[in-house]
């Protein structure tokens, strides 16, 4: 059947048991990922931003199958992902790019041999059309075929980032889960690596979910942004409608921390400062998980825990926020 959406996620959980009793019963649970549903379309990139910790990355490991999900499912293309083999054509249509390049190559194998492993994996392409087939990705990324024989770490960190996008690539995936792929990289280099990522979606009609934690850098690349906030998403919405008008407290303190290239309007505007760290992901608060840094929390927040409620495209979970709707 036809869907309009290339990725659905549905209710997605992932906790880790992190402690046992005597008897090997599980005595504290991590909720990385509660709960969390939301759609891309294709060609669409979907950020999806919050602090170190909120479950993003778990959220992007765990659509791709490197986690096992707790509850939840996974569409691609209509098909739960849960019920194909892994070597299903399905399966190699959706590929990741990682944050740390260097960690993610192999320093034993020259770039070559890294970007055209997917091809000997799933039998794509040998010989003298592997060869070719490894310039032309290379040349894709902005390298050139001289870089095939050289090692990881001859290359510089925007470099290897690119062999990662290439090797991403091999396969023709229609699907990139892109894990925080320029925070380990020098600003100066940040902007290439994304404008390359733009350039590829163009040419090759990529879709991305694009995780990270630079606000400035998700609303330039991004469509629509999620926000997680403890394993939980707490807004979704069109990039201008939720930089412009963003609802939840707490996005709007995220936003208020990006600094604004202006020192007139930087040093006069007004900055909301979170209280409280990050709580106990473990343990989290009763009712509504950021009532505890929240400056309108009311006893409500801290009995029932707010849906994540959608008024003309714009998803919010807050319950001053579901009240101001109604009124
Ligand atoms: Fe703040 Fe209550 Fe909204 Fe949570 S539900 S963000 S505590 S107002």
């Amino acid at each position: 059947m036809a869907t309009e959406n290339l990725l659905e996620v549905r209710n997605l959980k992932k906790h880790f048991t992190v402690a046992n009793d005597f008897f090997g019963r599980p005595t504290a649970t991590l909720k990385a990922v509660d709960d969390v549903s939301f759609s891309i379309a294709p060609g669409e990139t979907l950020g999806l931003v919050g602090e170190s910790g909120c479950g993003k990355s778990t959220t992007g490991r765990t659509i791709i199958g490197l986690y096992k999900p707790t509850g939840g499912e996974v569409l691609f293309n209509g098909k739960p992902l849960s019920t194909l083999a892994a070597n299903n054509a399905a399966c190699r249509e959706i590929q990741m790019i990682f944050q740390d390049p260097y960690a993610s190559l192999n320093p034993r194998m020259t770039v070559g041999d890294i970007v055209g492993e997917p091809l000997d994996i799933h039998g794509l392409a040998q010989g003298e059309a592997r060869t070719k087939r490894v310039q032309e990705l290379l040349s894709l990324v902005g390298l050139n075929a001289e870089h095939a024989n050289r090692f990881p770490h001859e290359f510089s960190g925007g470099q290897r980032q690119r062999v990662g996008i290439a090797r991403a690539l091999a396969v023709n995936p229609k699907l990139i889960i892109c894990d925080e792929p320029i925070s380990a990289l020098d600003v100066s280099i940040q902007a290439q690596v994304v404008n390359l990522l733009e350039k590829l979606q163009r040419e090759l009609g990529l879709t991305y979910l694009f995780i990270a934690h630079d606000l400035a850098m998700v609303k330039y690349i991004s469509r629509r942004v999620a926000v997680m906030y403890l394993g939980k998403i707490v807004e979704l919405a069109e990039t201008d409608e939720l930089y412009s008008k963003p609802r939840h407290p707490y996005t709007q303190a995220l936003l208020s921390a990006i600094p604004i290239p202006d020192p007139e309007v930087e040093a006069t505007r007004e900055r909301i400062r979170l209280e409280g760290d990050v709580p106990n992901p473990i343990n989290p608060p009763s009712g509504c998980y950021f009532r505890t840094r929240c400056q309108y929390a009311t006893e409500k927040c801290a009995k029932e825990q707010p849906e994540l409620k959608e008024l003309d495209g714009h998803a919010v979970a807050c319950h001053m926020v579901a009240e101001s709707n109604e009124a």
